[in-house]
């Protein structure tokens, strides 16, 4: 039996609420295979601030670097608007991202059969859809230099921020995109606008090499960025894997979001580099955040944090199969009509949280019955 340690960082709002039910489904894998998952649990967002004085602490950082997996449920809330900016909640899970260099972020678009009519956008569009979007995460505009807003003394102001990328973080998101291809359709759609930008002239290049040197079996494509958003709604299931810039990844995983219904319905995962074992630093979340509006009622949905140990599994812990139970436990309870109350509709039965929860996780006996 080999244990691996789950660092758990509930956060704030509804997160405590959806980490409880992924605790629980947690603990239904843990030594059923040959793996033990031992899970501890440290603050992050404003209630570490409350604690600490700071959004996440040396020592969490230091715990989370030595996991084998993070999972985190939400951090913020209008309780820490006045907060000042360098400690306030969002701090923390960026401090996180930067200390664990966490440089390709992981957002699956899968529209579940039995939430097809939730899209905005017709069945037939995104009925099956199953795409991932690989987004650079340490780079790019939010992070180059110069920046900032300078008064040019003449009553004008200049705000200034800087697309930058280096050969090097352009090869690492690209080689994880194309792994991630090779156990999917062995698709990549890489993303840029090298039409009017030196960078995505750069970037092109360098994804263009990477695939002719290491990764000439998977089927790579070019495409403009604003051509990107447009195809995602006309036609998502085009597509496997889309790999683009942290700005440009920021808009169109937001996009691909809306087309499979709710955002407590989506995970993602933030990964690092690989160790010489193969290890690498992750960190799981829900896309959503801490719903203030909906905290302390046991209403939230927690598939979204459920998913995201499940993309854990499949990508910390190489259990792909235990993955695979996870995704199709879920997909039954929805089929079976369970819905929390982001994802009903009129004359559904609605579930709490936690018996969303107990839902999945009976399917999970049944289904390994
Ligand atoms: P939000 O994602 O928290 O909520 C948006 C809407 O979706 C709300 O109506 C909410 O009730 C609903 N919702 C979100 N998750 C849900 C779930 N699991 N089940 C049911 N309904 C759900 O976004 P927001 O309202 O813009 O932000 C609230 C706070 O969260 C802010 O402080 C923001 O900074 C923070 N935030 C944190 C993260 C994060 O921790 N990664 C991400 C986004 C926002």
């Amino acid at each position: 039996m080999t244990t691996k340690n789950i660092l758990l960082l509930a956060g704030d709002g509804i997160g405590p609420e959806v980490m409880a039910e992924a605790g629980r489904v947690i603990q239904w894998f843990s030594g059923r295979g040959d793996v033990e998952f031992d899970t501890s649990e440290a603050l992050v967002g404003g209630c570490c601030y409350d604690a600490h004085d700071v959004a996440v602490t040396d020592e969490t950082v230091e715990r989370a670097k030595a996991a084998d997996a993070v999972i985190l449920g939400a951090v913020g809330g209008p309780k820490w608007d006045g907060v000042d900016f360098s400690v306030r909640p969002e701090a923390g899970l960026l401090r996180l991202r930067k200390d664990l260099e966490l440089f390709a972020n992981l957002r699956p678009a899968i529209c579940f059969e039995a939430l097809a009519d939730a899209s905005s956008l017709k069945r037939e569009i995104v009925e099956g859809l199953d795409i991932m979007i690989v987004r650079e995460l340490t780079g790019g505009l939010y992070f180059g230099e110069p920046r900032g807003i300078t008064d040019l003394g003449n009553g004008q102001r200049r705000g200034i921020n800087t697309q930058i990328y280096d050969t090097f973080e352009i090869e690492r998101v690209a080689e994880v995109a194309f792994d991630l291809a090779r156990k999917r359709s062995k698709r990549v759609t890489s993303v840029e606008k090298r039409n009017v930008m030196e960078s995505g002239l750069l970037w092109n290049e360098e994804v263009s090499r990477v695939h002719k040197q290491s990764y000439s079996d998977v089927e790579l494509d070019h495409m403009l960025a604003d051509n990107c958003g447009m195809q995602l709604v006309r036609n998502p299931k085009q597509f496997d894997v889309i790999v683009t810039d942290n700005m440009f990844g920021d808009m169109l995983s937001d996009v691909a979001s809306m087309l499979t219904g709710s955002l407590g319905m989506l995970p993602s995962a933030s990964l690092g580099a690989a160790d010489k074992a193969g290890k690498r630093l992750a960190l799981y979340e829900p896309v959503h955040g801490s719903a203030p509006d909906i905290a302390g009622q046991g209403v939230a949905n927690p598939i979204a944090t459920i998913l995201s140990f499940g993309m854990a599994l499949r990508y910390s812990f190489d259990m792909a199969a235990e993955a695979d139970l996870l995704d199709k436990a879920v997909q039954t309870a929805l089929a079976e009509g369970c819905r929390t109350a982001d994802i009903a509709v009129a004359g559904d039965k609605v579930l709490s949280t936690s018996e969303m929860g107990s839902a999945i996780i009976s399917q999970l006996e049944a289904l390994s019955a």
